[in-house]
């Protein structure tokens, strides 16, 4: 026997983060950049205009009011883009618009909305100080500045930094492929009738989106019957094409316990009871350098193993820090107990109101009651040491993804 931290110590030991990749950068979305990116120029690149107005000398306008405004003669039309360097003197102005460069000469923008918007000439009916509706070169990002660092995911906000800093292509962290494979003689594909003593496979299809939900691509491939021959040969074939493998089904104690049979004394595969409730029998270990997690086949068992052992191993193989999922602290809505000397996961609903959490542990806990996995949003994390909280008792809860 071995605890769930153990366990998970020695599948971060053995997996590598993935080598890096050249992608356009929209390719790019979700994967985790694998280099600084960082700005060549500043941003802003040059002063420009916040608002469609008028650039003007501050000194001007001093002592335009309501009452008395101030008119200047309108020498020019400055629109975002416009390549000519332009220059105003003072006792002049000129139109600009938002994003347009700042002429020189002038110190001030004035919004059109304090003016009469003119076009030979204008009449300012506010005073401004220098630097007035001015952005001024570099005041987002200074020339050198790192925007985005190595380690983050990219999401749009991202995204539209390295694009406004100019960039096309990005070295990323691929998204691990991960493929998914199930085991069992009883298992029939969703879609065909069943025989008596027949289920419809569910594990697969189940981890497939787990893996997507952690950054991977999932592959999800066709179950393979509890046959030596064929789970070995299933191996063979995937590895070629695999980062990862998780298989579920066949770990445990029965005779048709073929995963177990297959791989023991293979790589470095290993078998274990881990300390843990739903989920003890685990086996992980590489297989010519492909990790390979061999998941119990009940599938609250498989998708719990996924979510404490796969999806951090997952992670760090896009070089991000191996977390659990998203944790809170709730209060228990109801008693609870738990068995002794093992972590409990226990499905659950959790809910925020009047600024805390609460969960409530759902009805039935069974490993293969799908059902009440399927109606949860929380994992509650109950440590090896607890056999019974009562309710109000604060407890770590794991937010499940949505
Ligand atoms: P095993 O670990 O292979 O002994 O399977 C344990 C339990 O999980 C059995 O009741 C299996 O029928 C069930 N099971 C195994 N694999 C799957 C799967 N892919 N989808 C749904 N149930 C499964
Ligand atoms: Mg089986």
């Amino acid at each position: 026997m071995r605890t769930v931290d153990e366990h998970l110590t020695d599948i971060l030991g053995s997996v590598a983060v993935l080598p890096p990749l050249d992608l356009a950068l929209l390719e790019a979305q979700g994967t985790v950049l694998a280099e600084p990116v960082s700005a060549p120029v500043p941003l802003p690149p040059f002063d420009n205009s916040a608002m469609d107005g008028y650039a003007v000398v501050a000194a001007d306008i001093a002592a335009a009011t309501e009452t008395d405004p101030v008119t200047l003669p309108v020498v020019g039309d400055i629109v975002a883009g416009d390549s000519g360097v332009s220059a105003i003197r003072p006792g002049l102005t000129a139109r600009i618009m938002t994003g347009a460069p700042l002429p020189a000469g002038a110190d001030a923008v004035i919004p059109v909305e304090w003016t009469d918007g003119g076009n030979a000439t204008v009449r300012v009916s506010r005073a401004a100080p220098a630097g007035n509706y001015i952005r001024r070169a570099g005041e987002d990002v200074v020339a050198g500045q790192v925007v985005v660092d190595a380690g983050t995911r990219l999401g749009a906000p991202q995204i539209g930094m390295i694009a406004a800093v100019g960039r096309s292509r990005v070295t990323v962290r691929p998204r691990p492929r991960v493929v998914v494979v199930s085991t069992g003689d009883e298992l029939r594909e969703p879609g065909s009738p069943l025989a008596h003593g027949q289920i419809w496979e569910s594990n697969g299809y189940m981890l497939t989106a787990a893996v997507v939900e952690a950054g991977g691509v999932g592959y999800r491939q066709a179950t393979v019957v509890d046959e030596p021959a064929k789970v070995l040969e299933m191996f063979e074939d995937q590895l070629v094409r695999a980062d990862a493998i998780v298989t579920t089904g066949g770990v445990s104690m029965g005779t048709k316990d073929v995963v177990k049979e297959v791989l023991t004394g293979t790589g470095t595969v290993g078998f274990h009871k881990v300390r843990m409730r739903p989920g003890k029998p685990q086996g992980f270990g590489l297989l010519e350098d492909t990790p390979v997690f061999t998941l119990p086949g009940n599938p609250v068992s498989a998708y719990v193993s996924f979510q404490v052992f796969v999806r951090p191993a997952l992670r760090a193989m896009q070089g991000l820090a191996p977390e659990p999922l998203p944790t809170v602290s709730a209060v228990l809505a109801e008693d609870v107990k738990s068995p002794a000397g093992l972590r409990h996961f226990m499905r659950g609903r959790l809910s925020f109101h009047r600024g805390s959490y609460a969960v409530t542990a759902a009805d039935v806990q069974g490993s293969h009651q799908l059902g009440s996995l399927a109606s949860a949003n929380a994992l509650i994390e109950l440590p090896e040491d607890v056999e019974a909280l009562p309710a109000g008792s604060h407890v770590d809860v794991m937010r499940l993804p949505s």
